[in-house]
């Protein structure tokens, strides 16, 4: 067994404390990770608070992980000592099921290992990031390209592939119009990618006040959804929309935004159903759909885009002993635009 610190957390209502705890010893395909950063993911949040469903306590969220290879695994074969690495929101899947042979292990028919607060094929609790070091088998791993620094690479595990996937998936390209819902972590990394893409982003957030920064992210366009007449003024003209917005908003109003064919993909997960007009989707062939995080070929993908286009997340990096401060400083939507832990202050 091998012992790693953490911040883990034991109730809902709970601070984080220090804790150790146990990592598997390296079966033949294991790499084992000294994390270097974690970042902090809402996920983590909802997930930490126990909104999301009964939770095993404690915890250790994060599943936004970049570090440097410190072991190998008799039988690996892609990774060596030293190696900069990742590791996303899973750590394994059944590996045989048609959607994890076609690379989409994240639809796993069996269900992905989530790299917390999971079971893994041991039947021992999975804790993540906001740790010191990690035990992950090689299939699950990605490489961090050498011009991607590893505090910023951190966030692109889930900001980053939540994102790429959707707008990869529905051609986001020259010619097309994406708007973005929401300017938060993920938002930006939407933004960020479009643009680079060659898409003409719009940026559709609750106020003007990230502007600014929407617009040096590669945004085109930046409207105001608390103003009415944003919605005259864009109805029918855009290709895709991608809604990062885990909150309840009114889905039929941002449909009628989209034009023939178009498309609204929601990556935030609300906690209550949204409730859809039928009409709002059938009058111009619509689509409502969803989209969660990228099978690994993909997340291995999405970072070699981010390092040709020189895209990172803006990023605050914080200490251990900042996390719930962090976590209350995300729910008031007071960051820019994604906390990332120094491990080493764990
Ligand atoms: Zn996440
Ligand atoms: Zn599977």
């Amino acid at each position: 067994m091998i012992t790693a610190k953490a911040r883990a957390v034991d109730g809902p209502d709970q601070a984080f404390r220090s804790a150790e705890i146990n990592r598997r010893d390296l079966d033949t395909t294991d790499v084992l990770i000294e994390i270097k950063f974690a970042g902090i993911c809402h996920s983590d949040i909802h997930t930490a608070h126990g909104e999301w469903g009964p939770v095993n306590y404690p915890l250790v969220p994060g599943h936004e992980i970049a570090g440097i290879v410190t072991e190998v695994g008799s039988g690996v074969t892609k990774y060596k000592v030293g190696d900069r690495v990742g590791v996303g929101c899973m750590v394994d899947s059944c590996g045989e099921c048609e959607n994890c042979i076609k690379g989409e292990e994240q639809y796993c028919l069996k269900g992905n290992i989530p790299t917390y607060a999971g079971v893994d094929k041991y039947g021992e609790p999975t804790q993540g990031g906001y740790s010191t070091h990690i035990v992950v088998t090689e299939d699950f791993v990605v490489r961090i390209p050498d011009n991607i620094e590893l505090d910023a690479a951190a966030p692109l595990l889930c900001a980053g592939i939540t994102t790429y996937s959707p707008l990869h998936h529905w051609g986001a390209g020259p010619g097309k119009k994406v708007a973005v819902v929401g300017m938060g972590g993920l938002g930006h990394m939407a933004v960020k990618i479009a643009h680079a893409m060659g898409a003409e982003v719009t940026v559709l957030s609750q106020s003007l006040s990230k502007k600014q920064d929407g617009l040096q992210f590669g945004a085109d366009h930046y409207y105001a959804t608390s103003d009415p007449e944003t919605f005259e003024k864009l109805a029918g003209s855009l290709d895709l929309i991608i809604n990062t917005v885990s909150a309840s908003i009114d889905i039929n109003a941002y449909f009628s935004l989209l034009k023939l064919d178009g498309t609204l993909v929601n990556v935030g997960a609300p906690p209550e159903p949204l409730p859809v007009n039928a009409f709002s989707l059938i009058g111009h062939r619509r689509s409502f759909a969803g989209s969660m995080i990228g099978g690994i070929r993909e997340t291995q993908e999405m970072l070699d885009f981010c390092a040709e286009h020189d895209i990172v997340p803006s990023i605050e990096v914080i200490s251990a002993d900042q996390i719930d401060e962090a976590y209350k400083r995300v729910l008031a939507s007071d960051v820019k635009y994604r906390f990332v832990i120094d491990t080493s202050t764990i």
